[in-house]
């Protein structure tokens, strides 16, 4: 029987295993299908604290992963397929393995929805972003278009005008979604323009300059345009990896893990960290604290008997 199996190898799945190693509990992480997680897409990372020059996301999380296995945690590149919670032993089923195990903490993350158009995986984390405050600062005097007719969508707009000239909110109605008071500031600013009835239908660019902007369509007059713009971003909401987890633990109305202050979820000895569990912050710093919290809760209710 294992101490610890943890799920997921983004920044909080490796934090987690870093504290549950140093804690002397040797524990599993299964890595899934996107070994450092959500780092892995992107190019550069100025906000993670300890790196004042930046660094790729993928040189971060592959030193984190250098960081925990210094300390002997197994990594296993397997992705769990089935989870079983009860409260004698904990069960992680992989397409090789079943393990059993006294704590579990799931650290699965989220993804973004995409639009599924020409050039957005060409240009994804090089232009192409899903994270206004991740990325916003690279484009300082630049011009922008947002995707999407949500609260979100024109948070990222509004928080984008600190940076960028000019913000193009493209929506594909000639309706928000989003609440009144966002609406008005977002159609106050004078550095926002809203394109509506409007789709992406791909996204334009080379290699040497990155977007260079978006070739779009209006749904009721079918016209195609190419709006300029040096970066994208899709704001139309994120998925929480918790497909799994439905109907084994509490979830809240959007999918998410529902955790209590110190990481635990609704059943004992199961815990969650990173943006599995989080709609709101979605940092690596935060999910990397949610990490370290969910580990060093397992080792106390391992060190309880519990
Ligand atoms: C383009 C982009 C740019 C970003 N830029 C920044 C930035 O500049 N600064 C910043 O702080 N944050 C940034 N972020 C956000 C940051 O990447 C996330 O907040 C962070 O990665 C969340 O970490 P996590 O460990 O919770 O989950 P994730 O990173 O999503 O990792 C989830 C892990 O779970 C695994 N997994 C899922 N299901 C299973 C399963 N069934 N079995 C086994 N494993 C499974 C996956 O394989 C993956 O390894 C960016 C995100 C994106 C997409």
């Amino acid at each position: 029987m294992e101490q610890v199996v943890i799920i997921g190898a983004g920044p909080a799945g490796y934090t987690a295993a870093l504290y549950a190693a140093r804690a002397n509990l040797s524990p599993l992480v299964l890595v899934g299908r996107v070994p450092g997680g959500q780092l892995s897409l992107t190019s550069d990372i100025e906000n993670f604290p300890g790196f004042p020059e930046g660094l790729g996301g993928m040189e971060l999380v592959d030193r984190m992963k250098v960081q925990a296995e210094r300390f002997g945690p197994v990594v296993r590149y397997e992705e769990a397929t089935a989870v079983d919670f009860s409260p004698v032993a904990h069960r992680v089923i992989t397409d090789t393995e079943v393990y059993t195990t006294r704590t579990l903490i799931l650290c699965t993350g989220s993804t973004s929805r995409r639009l599924n158009v020409a050039g957005e995986d060409r240009f994804f984390g090089h232009g192409v972003s899903t994270c206004a405050t991740c990325d916003g600062a690279f484009y300082r005097d630049r011009r922008v278009i947002v995707v999407g007719g949500g609260d979100s969508a024109l948070e990222e707009g509004i928080f984008l005008t600190r940076f960028a000239h000019h913000v193009r909110i493209v929506h594909r109605r000639d309706v928000l979604r989003a609440s009144r008071i966002m609406q008005h500031r977002a159609m106050e600013n004078p550095r926002i323009e809203f394109v509506w009835n409007t789709v992406i239908e791909e996204v334009l660019g080379d290699e040497r300059t990155g977007v260079t902007g978006a070739r779009v369509k209006n749904l009721v007059t079918g016209t195609e345009t190419v709006l300029d713009a040096d970066g994208l971003f899709i704001a139309i909401g994120h998925i929480p990896s918790t497909e799994l987890f439905k109907g084994k633990l509490a979830l809240d109305e959007q999918g998410y893990i529902v955790t209590d202050r110190r990481q635990h979820t609704s059943v004992p000895g199961v815990f969650a960290g990173g943006d599995v569990q989080d709609h709101v912050f979605r940092q690596a710093i935060t999910a990397a604290g949610t990490g370290c919290a969910a580990a060093m809760e397992a080792e106390k209710c391992i060190a309880r008997g519990e």
